[in-house]
């Protein structure tokens, strides 16, 4: 079969015929019908070989966003189907420890411990003609929603997802939330944010585009990212301080700026992993703001997720690529000149 693969350290993915995977006891092969591509992945491949030898086997499939049709099943492994459409739960967990019970595997206390790491970003991920799953409740049942244009919402809509979560109670009437990188995690974003607060909406991003599309998802105002835009908010609202900041990239700047705009009890949610630091003392920041920095979401998240694609509350836009083109799509997303998320169908 062909699948997408990281081959050698800071070298682009190249599309290769591996073997077919057999399912061993307990686990599950899907026939993959989309792969979502992520940030994480290029962060993933741009990091030095010595850092990357430290976590990663070579060659890998790429592909942490993942959809298939259950397709053949390990000896033992029950409760779903042949023939079922299933999305892929992602950040695997041992499934006993007390975050892995509450259904938190993201959080899964033993994960490192054990060597469990979410597939395409330590084993063999999505972007290939077919993929072996672990165990069967990392599949959670996709029903009538396209793979293709729901695929990534199992990280793009997740993990901004999860990360309002945390900061809901704080998002009511009056409150005002920045959202900082418009990309694919951050376009969901705006729309969870319209979906479930009352929260005025604002986006930060460096591309004109990116800055028109969050306006068509939902933002109420969309400002360059830049030290200016703290006065461009202050004139919008009145305030120069913000209730909540998701900063989806997370380098120097955008911290520096999100930290500048945090006001009393705020909250600065760092989701990207643009190795920014958030530096001043406890001191020098507003009282009682909190800095968190959570990581993907839980598997009843993903379902609840998948709950508001099905009432029409929440749509990823995507730009599909072939699996043959599945380098291009990386391309594109290292460019910035993608329009929500890339998604690879084989
Ligand atoms: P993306 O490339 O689709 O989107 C990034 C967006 O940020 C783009 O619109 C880009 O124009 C914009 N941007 C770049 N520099 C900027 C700046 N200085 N100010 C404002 N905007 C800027 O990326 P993505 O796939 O949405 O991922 C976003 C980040 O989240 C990445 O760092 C990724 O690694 C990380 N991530 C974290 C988690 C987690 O669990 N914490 C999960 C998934 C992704
Ligand atoms: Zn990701
Ligand atoms: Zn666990």
């Amino acid at each position: 079969m062909k699948a997408l693969q990281y081959v050698k350290v800071g070298a682009p993915p190249e599309v290769r015929e591996v073997p077919l995977p057999e399912p061993g006891p307990g686990q599950v092969r899907l026939r993959v019908t989309a792969a979502g591509a992520c940030h994480s992945d290029s962060f993933v491949m741009s990091l030095p070989e010595e850092q990357y030898r430290a976590g990663y086997p070579l060659p890998m499939t790429l592909g942490h966003e993942g959809a298939g049709i259950v397709d053949k099943l390990g000896e033992g492994a029950t409760g779903v189907e042949v023939g079922d459409s299933v999305a892929v739960y992602g950040p695997w967990g041992c499934g006993r420890c007390i975050q892995c019970a509450q259904g938190k595997e993201n959080y899964c206390e033993r994960a490192a411990e054990l060597g469990i790491t979410p597939p395409g970003l330590g084993h063999d991920g999505s972007m290939a003609e077919y993929m072996v799953v672990d165990d069967p409740r990392f599949l959670v049942p996709l029903g009538d929603l396209d793979p293709a244009g729901n695929v990534a919402l199992t990280d793009a809509g997740l993990t901004p997802y999860h990360a309002i979560k945390g900061s809901l109670g704080k998002l009511g009437p009056g409150s005002t939330a920045v959202v900082i990188g418009a990309g694919g995690l951050g376009h969901v974003a705006i729309q969870l944010l319209r979906t479930l607060t009352t929260a005025t909406v604002i986006a930060l991003d460096v591309s004109d585009d990116k800055l028109e599309l969050a306006k068509e998802v939902g933002a109420h105002f969309a400002f360059p990212s830049t030290p200016e835009a703290k006065d461009r908010i202050a004139e919008a609202i009145g305030t120069p301080s913000v209730t909540a900041i998701f900063d989806f990239v997370a380098a120097e700047p955008t911290l520096e700026l999100g930290s500048a705009l945090r006001g009393t009890e705020s909250d600065l949610v760092v989701v990207g992993v643009g190795g920014g630091q958030v530096g001043a003392g406890i001191l020098a920041a507003p009282y009682d703001a909190t800095v968190r920095a959570p990581y993907w979401g839980s598997r009843p998240e993903l379902m609840e997720v998948f709950a508001l694609a099905r009432s029409g509350h929440i749509r990823v836009e995507t730009e599909t690529f072939h699996l043959n083109d599945a380098a291009e799509a990386y391309h594109r997303l290292h460019e910035g000149t993608l329009r929500g998320r890339a998604v690879v169908t084989p």
